[in-house]
This record gives C-alpha cells, sequence and structure tokens, in this order.
C-alpha cells in the first residue's frame, strides 16, 4: 500500500466551469483515484477553487458584488457541478479559507529565510492625479503579443499571456482615462535561476511522463528568470514581512498562493479527519507518490515552479537553508497534462459564447454519458474536438448499444427464465474463453489506468464488454429453452463478465457501476460518491465571510479491483435501461442553442 497524492488543477471561481475544464484534469484524475483506491492504496485526492487574483474583481465589478461574495458564489458552483459528476474529491476547498493563508505565509517565510526571494525595485503604475497606486486590472491597453486593444495590465483575455502593466502598448486608467505614471516600487521575485541545477537533476529522474510535459519543462529551464510574486492589489494574502502585512495595496501574487493550495487543501483535510499531522503520510514520508493533472497551460507551474518553491522550502537550491515548521516535503512525482478541448472546431470561450456549462450538460444528460465521453475521446495527448454528432454517436452506439444493452440483455433473460443468476454446470471452451478474457482486462486496464492512458483503458474495457456481446450472439441463450442446464450456464458466465465488466468500468463510469451492481442482486455502495458538507473556516484571517461547501466524501468502501464470484441464486429482477438513447434531433437543438443570442 502507497500513499497516493492526487491533486488536480483549481478551478478558477470567476464563473461556472465549462466541459473543457473537467475534460482536461477533473474527470481523468477521477478514473485515476478511483483506481488506486480499488488496488488498496491510501489515496488523497484534494483541490479547490482558486480565489484571488484579478479575474475575480473584474467579475465581481461587473455584477456589483465584493471580491468575497462573487467568490463565494462560483465556489458553491463549481462545487455542486463537481459533485454532479462524480469527482471524488477527499477534500475540495477554497484559496481564501484562513488555513490557506496560514500555510501560505508559512512557506513564503521559509523561502524567505533561506534565501529565495528576492526584493527588487520595479515599475509600478500610480495614478497622476491622485498620486495613489493603479492597481494592474484598472490599467488597460493594446496587447504586445497579439494587438487585442483591452487587455489588462496583469494579463490578455484575448491571448491568455500574463503581463506586466509596462508592457501594454499606450496604458490608460480604466478609472479616468488617464495614462498612468510609473514610478520604482519594491516588489518580492522568487529567485528561480537558483534552482536551475536542482531542478535539471530532479527531471532528469522522472520517468513515464508525456513528452509534451518533459520537453516543455526542459525548455523552461533553458531560460529561468526570477519571477514577480508580490502584486499592487487589495485582493489576495498579505505579505508575511514586517512593513507589509499591513499594507492594503500590496498582496502575494494569485499564482504564487494557489500551488500552495496542494499543500495548504491537505493540511485542512487532516485537520477536519481529526488527525492533524496525517497530511505528513503524503507530503514528507519518502515512500509516498504525488501525481498532478491539468491542462497544458498550467504546466509551468507543476513542473517548474511548484518544484522550485518545495526545493526552496526544503533549502536544496544554490542558497542552501534549511526546511522550515512544515518539514522537507516531496516534488510532485508526475505531471500529468492534457490537451485543450474545443468544441464544433472553435476554442472555448464565455464571451463569445462558444461554451458549454457543466451544470447545463448535466440537466440534459448523464453524468457517466459526459464521463464517457471525455474518456473515449478526451484531449488526453492531442487537442480534440466535442462535437454533438460524435457525443451521440458514442452515448448511442458504444455506451447503450454495447454495454448497456449488454447489462439489460442478460439480466433480462435471468430474471425471465430463472429468477435469479443460475448455477453453473460444466464449462465449455466458449464460457472460459469468456472468463478468461474479463479476467484479463483487470490486468491491461489496470495497467493503462495506472500509467494515466485513460482514452486506451477504456478501449479496451471497451473491447471486452464486445467479446462479451459476441458471446451472447455465439451462445444465443434464448435458443436453448430445451436445455435449462446449458442455458444456465451461458447465463451464469455472461452475468459474471457484466460483474466483473461493472468492477473494470467503474473508475469510469461510477453512476452506472452502482446501478449494476443493484440490478445484480448487489447492496451498499459499490462505487463511492462525493458529498457536499457545509463546514466554518478553521482559523480567522482568511477572507471567507460565513461557512462554506466542501467536497468531502468516505471512499473506504471502494470495492478491490479484482472479480468476485457472482452468487448462484441471487434473486433478478427485470432490469430497466443503465443508459438513456438519445434521439438524433438533440444535435440540431444544441447546435441551435450555441448560435442563440
Ligand atoms: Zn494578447
Amino acid at each position: 500500500m502507497t500513499h497516493v497524492l492526487t491533486a488536480l488543477a483549481w478551478p478558477y471561481a470567476n464563473g461556472p466551469r465549462h466541459i473543457g475544464h473537467v475534460a482536461g484534469f477533473g474527470v481523468p484524475a477521477d478514473v485515476f483515484a478511483r483506481y488506486m483506491r480499488m488496488r488498496g492504496h491510501d489515496v488523497l485526492m484534494v483541490s479547490g477553487t482558486d480565489e484571488h487574483g484579478t479575474p475575480i474583481l473584474v467579475q465581481a465589478d461587473a455584477e456589483g458584488l465584493a471580491p468575497a461574495e462573487a467568490a463565494a458564489k462560483y465556489n458553491r458552483v463549481i462545487v455542486e457541478d463537481l459533485e454532479a459528476l462524480g469527482l471524488s474529491y477527499d477534500l475540495f476547498t477554497r484559496t481564501t479559507t484562513g488555513n490557506h493563508y496560514k500555510t501560505v505565509q508559512e512557506l513564503f517565510k521559509t523561502l524567505y529565510d533561506n534565501g529565495y526571494i528576492l526584493e527588487k525595485k520595479t515599475p509600478g503604475a500610480i495614478s497622476p492625479s491622485t498620486g495613489r497606486t493603479l492597481p494592474d486590472r484598472y490599467i488597460e491597453g493594446t496587447c504586445p503579443h497579439c494587438g487585442f486593444d483591452s487587455a489588462r495590465g496583469d494579463q490578455c483575455d484575448n491571448c491568455g499571456r500574463q503581463l506586466d502593466p509596462t508592457d501594454l502598448i499606450d496604458p490608460k486608467s480604466r478609472i479616468n482615462g488617464e495614462a498612468p505614471k510609473f514610478v520604482e516600487e519594491d516588489h518580492f521575485f522568487l529567485d528561480l535561476p537558483a534552482f536551475a541545477d536542482a531542478l535539471n537533476s530532479w527531471l532528469d529522474t522522472r520517468t513515464g511522463w508525456r513528452t509534451n510535459v518533459v520537453r516543455f519543462t526542459k525548455n523552461l529551464l533553458d531560460d529561468l528568470q526570477p519571477r514577480p510574486i508580490s502584486r499592487d492589489l487589495d485582493w489576495g494574502v498579505p505579505i508575511p514581512l514586517e512593513g507589509w502585512i499591513d499594507r492594503p495595496d500590496k498582496r502575494l501574487y494569485v499564482w504564487f498562493d494557489a500551488v500552495i493550495g496542494y499543500l495548504s487543501a491537505t493540511i485542512e483535510w487532516a485537520r477536519r479527519s481529526g488527525d492533524a499531522e496525517a497530511w505528513r503520510q503524503w507530503w514528507s514520508n519518502p515512500e509516498a507518490v504525488s501525481y498532478y493533472f491539468m491542462g497544458k497551460d498550467n504546466i509551468v507551474f507543476h513542473s517548474e515552479i511548484w518544484p522550485a518553491m518545495l526545493l526552496g522550502n526544503n533549502g536544496q537550491g544554490t542558497a542552501g537553508g534549511a526546511p522550515g515548521s512544515l518539514g522537507e516535503l516531496n516534488l510532485p512525482t508526475e505531471v500529468v497534462s492534457s490537451e485543450f478541448l474545443t468544441m464544433e472546431g472553435k476554442q472555448f470561450s464565455s464571451s463569445r459564447r462558444v461554451v458549454i456549462y457543466v451544470r447545463d450538460f448535466l440537466e440534459r444528460y448523464s453524468a457517466d454519458a459526459l464521463r464517457y465521453y471525455i474518456c473515449a475521446a478526451g484531449p488526453e495527448n492531442q487537442d480534440s474536438d466535442f462535437t454533438w454528432a460524435e457525443f451521440l454517436r458514442r452515448n448511442n452506439d458504444e455506451l447503450v448499444a454495447g454495454w448497456g444493452n449488454l447489462v439489460n440483455r442478460s439480466i433480462a433473460m435471468a430474471a425471465k427464465n430463472f429468477g435469479h443468476i443460475p448455477e453453473a454446470g460444466e464449462l465449455e471452451e466458449v464460457d472460459r474463453e469468456l472468463l478468461e478474457t474479463t479476467r484479463r482486462a483487470f490486468d491491461e486496464v489496470g495497467a493503462l489506468i495506472g500509467s494515466n492512458k485513460v482514452r486506451a483503458g477504456i478501449g479496451e474495457a471497451m473491447k471486452t464488454v464486445a467479446a462479451a456481446n459476441k458471446y451472447l450472439a455465439d451462445t444465443a441463450p434464448w435458443k436453448l429453452k430445451d436445455d435449462p442446464k446449458r442455458q444456465g450456464t451461458v447465463l451464469h458466465t455472461v452475468l459474471q463478465a457484466v460483474s466483473d465488466l461493472k468492477t473494470i468500468l467503474s473508475p469510469f463510469l461510477p453512476h452506472s457501476s452502482q446501478r449494476v451492481h443493484e440490478l445484480l442482486g448487489g447492496e451498499g455502495v459499490f462505487a463511492p460518491m462525493p458529498r457536499i458538507e457545509e463546514v466554518d473556516d478553521l482559523d480567522d484571517g482568511g477572507a471567507t465571510d460565513g461557512p462554506y461547501p466542501v467536497l468531502t466524501g468516505d471512499y473506504s468502501q471502494a470495492p478491490a479491483w479484482e472479480s468476485v464470484p457472482v452468487r448462484a441464486g441471487t434473486p433478478l429482477e427485470k432490469p430497466t435501461p443503465v443508459f438513456a438513447k438519445l434521439d438524433p434531433s438533440i444535435v440540431d437543438e444544441e447546435i441551435e442553442r450555441l448560435d442563440a443570442p
């Protein structure tokens, strides 16, 4: 048994999330976590909403809300969506908690004491008419990279690049239109060059990473520069140094606090579990492993910056130093990055309405239908395109006609002819072959999920479904009315295959595996699900404004990853369909919805 940290990218709480987000990290990580639990590992799956930075402030302004209110609003929306998808977080929390602020400040202090945080003069914007600091988000100008004419002082919403206000062509104040004046101000920088050698040696020890991540990271390491970690901003984690902690206009940069969320969420989980030190099993134990899941736009934070911060905490950069109060912390075992999901050939974009929100999707279709599409056709190794026609085809031809049909036909036939799972008589070659195929699928599908090849994994599982459907066609038990012994043997065999397949498919399709478990006469929880709990902040000092929802769950009942013999005599009833067949008219309806003004 190994301690396995499953760390998922933190969705940004400035609006509801679309299916591209959950395709990139949510579903693939959940498949991995569920499988690792079934293999008996001690899995901890953590994340939360990323709630600082200017996009929150801009959204709050647009809605006439305080930043904390806007963050709380979308935190709740996102928590509900992730629960509906069945993502089995041990803790899904937020970056505005007092616990998170404390952890961030602790890590900052260690990095500072170890000499990895540089204080430098850098041009900051002030308003010439008032003499006051002009926060980045209130500066607008033309993006030097793409020419977009309303890029903000921190980021271009068109090309997504991070910017400094001085990068903008023709910068203007969004408050009164005047050109800002730039004056030298003190800011903090993470000394990334101090970790160049340590990062290179660490990366050389990594095996099994996707080639895109390794190549991208190697390129980054060729040109490391100190990176700003403080900002002219009034929303974020205060800088924990004398002379800074009380300044209302200086905060830590949002990315700096967000990556520390993996650690603070584990600590929060431990504190809520009643054993406040339990988090060390996943962070300080040298045998523990950690897998980080994200979209490709976030690789830099997970393969370069977060490892650098951990090395700095451990005193393992060129400046040396010693671990702080958190002790020595583990670097990522693997950074698992996916590509992008486009939709009907276009990049997802909320502003241009090229978007399908998770919530809207789940109002009309089942969670497992979406999970199936993401697993079978998601952007695992290359950008992939979501089309409604392909969704319809995969749902109807693969999920309903393949797996759903196998479950329905085999259980219906056994229920009608026997009323229970029949006894198996002597097995023939064809029976043994099918059982051998499903037993082998445990090894094959398991090895694929374990190396984060979800697409190939579900493909292998569905091949096994096809083998079981072929077995039914070949043995034709409906023609064996005059030979009840043989008919019972065939149905027993196929029900054993169905039972094995519901186990093999449960990391991908947990909701329907639970249903199949019940249709086969099973009781209790087969595929454990997350639940929402309302909790109070554990500490003062954060920015939550009252109780908030977290996603958590008891996953200790996860079944083992193995074939369990079905019991002859278990009563069966006529099944209702596990999956809904969709009418082809949904394709036009959905495309019309997208084009609606
Ligand atoms: Zn741009």
